[in-house]
């Protein structure tokens, strides 16, 4: 838990006055639900029916042994319902949200995963839903548009600033700021002004406590712990119950994007622009012009691609508690195939910069000890970005075929 929302000097709540009140009734209502037996049996059984936890600890045997170091445990995060760890917090906040008696919700998405997983949590809880996304990203991520939709949520494009995920975080602030009694934001990761960096992190932290009773349970002991970080949810979630102990190593992947230029990668605390700053609500390490503007940031992965990272994380980076890694897409890429081909297990490419730094680490860590991935989720959502990389002319082939085929023209089925 934050000190009155600070984790050492990163975190805070740096608001505009109309979002003090929302904010500070948000804390009051989360404090009171998490002593709430019936709120928590209640999160307890859609975690099992519906999320399907626990999610299992899988022992990756090949890997290991193509490895030649640490026993490679894989979280199998992505076998949750829709397909990541996203829906932890989105169904989390959402019960909330009904317990404070409020029936719409808003949700900031930049790739379309969280505003997926919370269209998928307000359908099963009777949730009216809005979604703000860039409208640059409503165009490239038609297909988590789709879902949304289909889930029943309207999703709102934002056509301000570089009409991407921090102008869509923008909007929703504002929506909140407009209708604080009837609405309740669904912020995507363990960032964002207080208690936002404490909720979400509680929510995922189902992920770090399964580890931990797996692991005893069948006497794996654990040298490091490894997870991707955007925001930081899914680290912070798989992390938590082990910070406050002197072991494991506890490993956070940033995108390594293209390489280390300005504009190259999303490395927040790795990268050379990296910087202490204030944006969107909270201070915590982002990057950062002179001037103090975001800058611009790249990373095949689209959840990997923001400029700032969750206050709690930057202070654990700060201490050493979590160390820091920067890696490149084409290693995020080449760790896809790795575990698909090795142990039938497809990544999404945010994970597989967990996958690809665990496979770095492997032969640090003594053979009697666990190096665990945390795979935040699946990769089938990746095919649209995966196969003009692996496979590009059977891909472009696919895709002007699809094009005729909606326009009008022959269908593969109707050739004779
Ligand atoms: C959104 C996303 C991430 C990055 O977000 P965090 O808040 O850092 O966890 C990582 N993996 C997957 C599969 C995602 O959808």
């Amino acid at each position: 838990m934050s000190d009155n929302g600070f984790f050492d000097n990163y975190g805070g709540k740096y608001v505009a006055e109309v979002l003090r009140r929302p904010l500070d009734e948000l804390e009051v209502a989360f404090k009171n639900a998490m002593q709430d037996k019936e709120f928590l049996n209640e999160l307890e059984v859609i975690r099992r029916d519906y999320i399907g936890r626990e999610t299992p600890l899988y022992f990756a045997k090949t890997a290991t042994e193509i490895l030649g170091g640490a026993q490679i445990y894989i979280k199998l995060e992505g076998l949750a319902n829709t397909g990541a760890h996203k829906i932890n917090n989105a169904i989390g906040q959402c019960l909330l949200a009904k317990r404070m008696g409020k029936k719409r919700i808003i949700a900031e998405t930049g790739a379309g995963q969280h505003g997926l997983a919370t269209a998928a949590a307000c359908a099963k809880l009777g949730l009216d839903c809005t979604i703000y996304m860039g409208e640059v990203d409503v165009r490239r991520q038609q297909p988590n548009v789709a879902s949304m939709e289909l889930y029943g949520a309207k999703v709102h494009p934002v056509t301000s600033g570089s009409r991407t995920l921090k102008d869509a975080v923008n909007e929703a602030m504002r929506d909140w700021a407009s209708n604080p009694d009837t609405t309740h934001y669904v912020l995507g990761s363990a960032l964002g002004p207080s208690p936002f960096p404490d909720i979400v992190r509680e929510f995922q932290s189902v992920i770090g406590r399964e580890v931990k009773k797996q692991a005893e349970e069948r006497g794996i002991k654990i040298g490091a712990m490894v997870a991707c970080v955007g925001g930081g949810s899914n680290s912070i979630g798989f992390f938590e119950p082990f910070i406050n102990e002197k072991t494991p190593r506890l490993i956070g992947a940033e995108a390594g994007g293209i390489g280390p230029g300005v504009g190259e990668n999303a490395s927040r605390m790795t990268g050379n622009a990296s910087r202490d700053g204030i944006l969107q609500g909270y201070k915590s390490r982002f990057l950062l012009d002179e001037d103090g503007q975001a800058l611009p940031t790249r990373s095949i992965s689209a959840g990997l691609d923001y400029c700032g990272i969750g206050p709690q994380l930057a202070a654990l980076g700060k201490s050493g508690r979590v160390e820091f890694t920067s890696i490149l897409d084409k290693d995020a890429l080449e760790a896809v195939k790795f575990f698909a081909r090795n142990e039938g297990i497809l990544f999404a490419l945010e994970s597989a910069h967990a996958g690809a730094a665990a496979i770095k680490i492997a032969r640090e860590i003594p053979k009697d000890q666990a190096v665990i991935i945390n795979m935040s989720g699946r990769g089938d959502k990746d095919v649209f970005i995966t196969s003009p990389v692996f496979r590009p002319e059977q891909w472009l082939e696919f895709l002007k075929h699809e094009v005729t085929r909606l326009e009008g023209g022959t269908d593969i089925h109707d050739a004779k």
